[in-house]
């Protein structure tokens, strides 16, 4: 069993109220409420510290595993409960019983906002102590950990937030909906309406059982705010080592290239059954103009001018162009997956292509193609793995270079104006022993399967016998 999860960045829309989106206020609120809670995280955060023997405090339990008493670290819910005991006036303790007097300096603080604060404090507190625990065992002079900032993301829980997307807080626009969320307007707490640019895979995801929705966090930036909301999925996965038991299994096998992104192909009873080129439709050639350009204007001005407008927009525009790619090309692994229910994903470690070469601007292409590799390599994992496929990755050594029917090394070439030329950019490959002569993309897709079989030279070595005295 194992799960597989999202974050979701959900624009709040704090556009003009004219456009139908917040009024300025809001924001004010916004600001106001992620001010009030790293106050109150500081709060806490000091009081974990002036007690660090209580963070670090065992406490006994009895173990129905073993029937005995046994001992453990005191948890979280534990220290939260303590944390409130000690800080929290109620109705039968009007003064807490330690200095710290929570209520006092924050009168009519939500709890769960409080609970929310009091968890995140107390990780940062026992992340500061155990660092600085280390720094003083490892005995070195420079370096000690810094005390911890009380700066946080706000996390919302269920009694701070909600989120209806069949109710009537439907927003008029497509696409948006309303949330509500409790904020402090500087005086008081209230609850207030923001409009939320919905995504569809998310509405998809919040509709489905199969997917929880967690507590999401209030990213606040300077002209922007969001809600990242996590989602999570549990998946019933085979143990890849079960699977190989298995004499049908199917593999899905990619391999991944500059131009023609990914080489997908399947094999079953040690036939090939389908094949699937990716092809970037030119983004290579796109992207590389683009970075020329942008190396002009580098050279041009000597060097990398700060928040030059131009360059930034176009950096902006390169990464948007990747990221688009290596989800159409992750999407169209997965959809090849999820064809063969109870398949293996296979990819090759990756190896990196050497951004070398005569302009500067061509070296900076081949390090986003190296970048857009692993992009789809993470992506498609991903992807996959929400369909229940789990990915191997395999020894990549020789897959170009030997050939797939034989297991011969074999050559790379070409034809120019009808010659065959034997270059290593070849975009073919030939086998001098049984004549083979095949797309080499493909060649090196289909070894990605015997490396993981262990076919032909992928047997693992064996160790020299040892020598006799
Ligand atoms: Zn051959």
């Amino acid at each position: 069993m194992g799960q597989a999860s999202r974050t979701t960045k959900l624009l709040l829309d704090l556009d003009d109220r004219a456009e139908g989106g917040a009024n300025r206020a809001k924001r004010a609120y916004l600001e106001e409420t992620a001010k009030l809670l790293d106050r109150a995280r500081a709060f806490y955060v000091a009081f974990f510290l002036a007690h660090p023997d209580k963070l670090a405090e065992r406490v006994l339990y009895f173990s129905e595993k073993h029937q005995e008493e046994r001992e453990r670290l005191i948890s979280p819910n534990e220290l939260l409960t303590w944390a409130e005991s000690l800080t929290v006036a109620t109705a039968a303790h009007p003064h807490p019983l330690s200095s710290y007097n929570f209520s006092e300096q924050f009168p009519e603080f939500p709890f769960i906002y409080r609970r929310s604060v009091i968890k995140d404090a107390l990780g940062k507190a026992r992340s500061y102590l155990s660092n600085l625990a280390n720094w003083t065992a490892s005995g070195a002079k420079k370096g000690q950990p810094g005390p911890p900032s009380a700066r946080n993301h706000p996390t919302l829980y269920d009694e701070a937030y909600c989120l209806d997307l069949d109710g009537t807080d439907l927003h008029p626009r497509k696409h948006t909906c309303f949330a509500r969320l409790k904020v402090y307007t500087g005086t008081e707490w209230q609850w207030h309406h923001y409009p939320v640019k919905l995504s569809r895979y998310f509405e998809a995801r919040w509709r489905d059982p199969a997917w929880e929705s967690q507590s999401p966090k209030l990213n606040l930036r300077k002209k922007s705010a969001a809600l990242h909301f996590p989602q999570v999925k549990k998946v019933a996965a085979k143990k890849v080592k079960e699977s190989k038991e298995d004499p049908h299994l199917v593999t899905v096998a990619v391999d991944l290239n500059v131009k023609k992104l990914a080489v997908i192909t399947v094999r079953q009873d040690e036939r090939i059954i389908e094949t699937v080129f990716v092809s970037d439709h030119g983004l290579d050639q796109a992207r590389f103009r683009h970075l020329k350009r942008i190396a002009k204007k580098q050279w041009q001005s000597g060097k990398p001018v700060k928040s030059e407008h131009s360059n930034q927009q176009l950096w902006g525009h390169v990464r948007r162009m990747n990221e688009d790619a290596a989800h159409k090309v992750s999407r169209s692994i997965a959809n090849v997956c999820a064809k063969y229910p109870g398949c293996v994903l296979l990819f090759e470690r990756l190896r990196k292509i050497k951004p070398k070469g005569a302009s500067k601007s061509r070296r900076m292409n081949r390090r986003q193609a190296n970048q857009l590799r692993g992009k789809i390599n993470r992506y498609a994992k991903d992807k996959a793995y929400v369909q229940g496929t789990v990915t191997v990755e395999v020894n990549p050594h020789g897959t170009s270079q030997y050939c797939s029917r034989c297991g011969a090394k074999g050559e790379r070439f070409s034809y120019q104006g009808g010659k065959r030329i034997q270059v290593k950019w070849g975009k073919l490959f030939g086998c001098p022993v049984c004549h083979f002569e095949v797309d080499a993309d493909w060649n090196a897709s289909v070894n990605v399967h015997r490396s993981f079989y262990r076919e032909g030279h992928w047997h693992p070595r064996k160790k020299p016998p040892p020598k006799a005295a």
